[in-house]
């Protein structure tokens, strides 16, 4: 077959940010580089060797460079395998740290990742610990004031996510913190998909515990980072070395964690305008796709309580794994929901919560690398994929 009657390969439109995001070339030279590339021995950070004192040298950098972009001290800045671990950790160790004084009680938003809901359910399972769910107003947002009026003296752990994967909800976490500084309770916020397009200063927030996943903002997939404010006691989830601060155990990974800080730091340098860019795409993306009967918006309609990335919507008349699959076909990469719990066709709990109804949901999320001729071609495969579904065509 010659070159011209081959078929031409589908132009890949990657609308998937919010599952994960391509590497950033800042974060693959750091991993090139320390994973040996140039002949060095990375060690084990914790052997007193050269070649470990060199691999030390690279967690240590990483460590303050991240605590740096986000405003905090290096003590408060923890390595962990991903957003999972580092929510894990904060709503389990501050539980069980809590408990120690005889705090049994958690309030965490009914909209959270299962990352921290199914944590905070094991802990009232397994654990005797009793669980507030605050559930969100319809559009996503999770009302401050229902927060408070769920907090009690014996209160732990108050676990209210930045803003919500599929929804792209905002919470106001800054008039929580503060209303919470006086009370023994720890607050955790899971910030993963927050940070790409929101500034995160903790030099002002005032939370205990704060998460963040790589893989979400051009770094590689397998890191994260748990912030934890020095002072606030916590136990460790994994028993072994102590290797960082006592509170997590592992090898250190120094080419994951010097890769980490490297996306940390290139996220926050085109923050500003990455979050003025994406919202001109999601509205166009928005504007064509409502004009179809049967789909709608999701989420809050203030620009100011959504995150700039992230379109959701529910397409009535559509199957949605149907529509998953004829966009992927199409080469348009979205997701139907939040990918991490993909494989179960049920309503996820986020929209239950919310009480957003349709046949479908779509969640479009853009990022870094997104482009106009992504977005047109979104615009315009979508609503012909839309229509096809409905009318009982094949998408090929
Ligand atoms: N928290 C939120 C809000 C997420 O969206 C995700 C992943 O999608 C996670 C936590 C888990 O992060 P990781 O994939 O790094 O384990």
């Amino acid at each position: 077959m010659d070159g011209a009657d081959a078929p031409s390969p589908k132009v890949e439109v990657y609308l998937d940010h919010a599952a994960s995001t391509p590497l950033r070339p800042e974060a693959r030279a750091a991993l090139r580089s320390w994973l040996g590339e140039d002949g060095a021995v990375v060690g084990n950070a914790s052997s007193s060797h050269a070649a470990g004192r060199r691999a030390r040298v690279a967690v240590e950098e990483a460590r303050e460079r991240v605590a740096t972009a986000l405003g905090a001290h290096p003590h408060d800045i923890v390595f962990t395998s991903g957003g999972t671990e580092a929510d894990n950790l904060a709503v389990k160790g501050l539980a069980w740290a809590g408990a120690e004084s005889g705090r049994r009680h958690l309030v965490v938003s009914a909209v959270e990742h299962p990352a921290v809901r199914d944590a905070a359910s094991w802990l009232a399972d397994a654990q005797a610990f009793t669980v507030t769910w605050v559930a969100p107003d319809a559009d996503g947002t999770v009302p401050v004031d229902a927060i408070l009026d769920a907090v009690r003296d014996d209160t732990a752990v108050v676990s209210v996510m930045t803003a919500n994967n599929e929804l792209g909800a905002v919470n106001d976490v800054a008039t929580l913190a503060d209303a919470l500084a006086d009370h023994p309770a720890a607050l955790h916020t899971d910030a993963v998909q927050a940070f790409a397009t929101l500034p995160v200063d903790l030099g002002h927030l005032r939370v205990d515990a704060l998460a963040l996943s790589a893989h979400k903002f051009g770094g590689p997939q397998g890191v994260g980072v748990a912030y934890l404010r020095r002072g606030v006691p916590i136990v460790p989830i994994a028993h072994g070395g102590g290797q960082d601060r006592g509170v997590r155990s592992g090898t250190f990974a120094a080419a994951l964690d010097a890769a980490c800080a490297a996306a940390v730091e290139a996220a926050t340098l085109d923050r500003a305008e990455l979050a003025s860019r994406l919202p001109g795409w999601t509205d166009r993306l928005s504007a064509v796709l409502t004009t179809l009967h049967g789909v709608r918006r999701n989420g809050p309609a203030d620009p100011a309580r959504r995150l700039a990335s992230h379109l959701h919507l529910s397409i009535d008349g559509v199957e949605g794994e149907a529509l998953t699959f004829a966009l992927d076909q199409a080469g348009v990469r979205a997701s139907g929901g939040a990918a991490c719990s993909s494989g179960s066709a049920r309503a996820s709990h986020v929209l239950e919560a919310a009480g957003v109804d349709g046949d479908a949901a779509l969640r479009l999320s853009l990022g870094w690398t997104t482009t106009d001729e992504e977005v047109e071609r979104a615009t315009a495969l979508v609503p012909e994929i839309i229509a096809k579904l409905r009318a009982g065509e094949a998408v090929t």
